[in-house]
């Protein structure tokens, strides 16, 4: 299953979605209510400027009748029209008119339509619903007017100014004035909110970025051992663990320098203070100035001028600063030439070198002089390891799309605890014994850094006093 991880990019589209989601609700909330206020507002005045309709009607049936004969019918008409449930009193509290109760149904054509159930009508309004009717300044009757809702009549008053033109703005501009105003406040509320939630989201980001920060700081001051406390497994996180890596690879590059600083001295001191030696014994009339004394003191220097020269290839190969001449060459040809160089020094010392070069294996994109060297410090490892009458075997042979090549002895071979060192810089076996053998332990870790920089790999295998196995494999590819 793969691995859910709150990053944040998920973070910033749900932080971003949910302020959105927030100020389309809050605008909807917000219109809705206004809209619906105003829309009841807008109704209600409507209502009590026909209920005021329906007031002046029935003092002008008055004025115009003298009397309230036959207003029944008026009332049946103009509360059928007018949707309203109209009761009119006489001056005495009498009941003159009263379309009450109005049903709804539908007609054949499926309209709605009103009409007056008839008797029973139900009790009278309560007195307070009632509104005067005027006629020549004095009260000549009463009217209620109810819409018949669902939950019982809900009365209306007359508008008494419904005659008088209204002077005020236009209910429509009223109405967009205040949904926009509510607008406004559903966008603000809804900014605030979003500011909230983008302080919240970042604070641990920022958080996180000034902890980096600061370790970065401490770093670059010198102090090789700052990391950063990684929490969590989002973007920032990864960068932390990056972070850590690096000061890993730079503390650990920093220890190396130094080791090598120190090992280098050290290798260095031995034959410098051997060469002293001579020359002041020699200085002293303590020893003669001979050829022997001379050889010595020569092959002190060559050693040292083998150690500088591998040392400053191995500095270069570190650096990555080491720049290939390639070409495309035969591995068996580099073989056999190095097999030829060797071949003297196997001879004088005894061992018998042999060699496995097939035909038809493939040219390899290759530094000649560089692969030389690297085989030559095996196959130089190999003579030098095995006794008098031993054997060393040089082989090479297709491995995969590329080559491999594999130098075995029947020499000392390397215990099983040291096996994995010997590419290691300036690692001996033995150092005591091998000084005087020549090696400086670098032989090795040149070879690995020469076939590295090929893309190759080096591998070694051994058991003691039987023999070792040490061998590189060259892959095809293109560098
Ligand atoms: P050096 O240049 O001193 O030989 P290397 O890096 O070549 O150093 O080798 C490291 C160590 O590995 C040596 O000290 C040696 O003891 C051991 N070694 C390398 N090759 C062989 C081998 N073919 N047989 C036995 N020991 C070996």
């Amino acid at each position: 299953m793969p691995e859910f991880r709150f990053g944040i990019r998920l973070r910033l589209i749900l932080g971003f979605a949910a302020v959105l989601a927030l100020s389309m609700i809050a605008a909807a909330v917000c219109t809705g209510f206004a809209a619906h206020r105003e829309v009841s507002h807008i109704q209600d005045e409507q209502d009590r400027v026909r209920a005021g309709r329906i007031h002046s009607a029935l003092a002008d049936y008055y004025d115009e009748a003298g009397d309230w004969d036959g207003l029944q019918d008026f009332v049946n008409r103009i509360g059928f029209q007018s949707e309203r449930e109209i009761v009119v009193l006489d001056a005495d509290g009498v009941v003159v008119a009263d379309n009450r109760p109005l049903r709804r149904r539908h007609d054949d054509r499926g309209h709605r339509v009103l009409f007056n159930a008839g008797i029973p009508r139900g009790p009278l309004p309560p007195p307070q619903y009632f509104t005067p009717i005027m006629s020549d300044g004095s009260e000549v009757g009463a009217v209620a007017i109810a819409a018949g809702r669902r939950g019982g009549p809900v009365y209306i008053f007359p508008d008494s100014h419904s005659d008088e033109p209204h002077d005020e703005e236009p209910p429509l501009t009223q109405f967009t004035e205040r949904v926009n105003r509510s607008l406004i406040v559903a966008g603000f509320v809804a900014g605030v909110v979003g500011i909230i939630l983008v302080l919240l989201l970042s604070r641990r980001i920022l958080g996180s970025i000034g902890g980096l920060t600061a370790a970065a700081r401490r770093l670059g001051g010198g102090d090789l051992s700052s990391r950063v406390n990684v929490k969590g497994s989002d973007e920032i996180a990864e960068l932390g663990h990056a972070f850590n890596n690096m000061a890993d690879a730079v503390e650990d590059s920093e220890r190396q320098r130094r080791s090598m600083v120190a090992d280098v001295a050290h290798e260095l001191r031995t034959p410098l203070s051997n060469i002293q030696g001579h020359i002041e014994a020699m200085q002293d009339g303590l020893l003669q100035p001979d050829a022997a004394t001379l050889d010595t003191v020569h092959r002190q220097t060559l050693y040292l001028n083998r150690l500088v020269s591998d040392l400053s290839l191995l500095a270069q190969t570190e650096a990555q600063e080491l720049r290939l001449q390639l070409e495309h060459e035969s591995i068996v040809d580099i073989a056999a030439r190095v097999v030829d160089s060797f071949r003297p020094r196997a001879e004088a010392q005894s061992v018998r070198l042999d060699t496995d070069l097939p035909d038809g294996l493939p040219l390899l994109n290759l530094d000649r002089l560089r692969i030389e060297q690297a085989l030559g410090n095996l196959v130089d490892n190999a003579i030098r390891h095995t006794p008098p009458g031993g054997s060393v075997t040089i082989a090479v042979g297709p491995h995969g799309d590329g080559v491999r090549v594999v130098v075995t002895d029947t020499g000392s071979g390397i215990p099983s605890d040291a096996l994995p060192h010997v590419f290691d810089r300036l690692y001996r076996v033995d150092p005591s014994r091998e000084r005087a053998t020549g090696g400086a332990g670098l032989g090795l870790t040149i070879a690995r850094r020469l076939v590295e920089a090929h893309g190759g790999i080096v591998w070694a295998e051994s058991e003691e006093r039987v023999g070792s196995r040490f061998g590189f494999d060259l892959p095809a590819h293109e560098h």
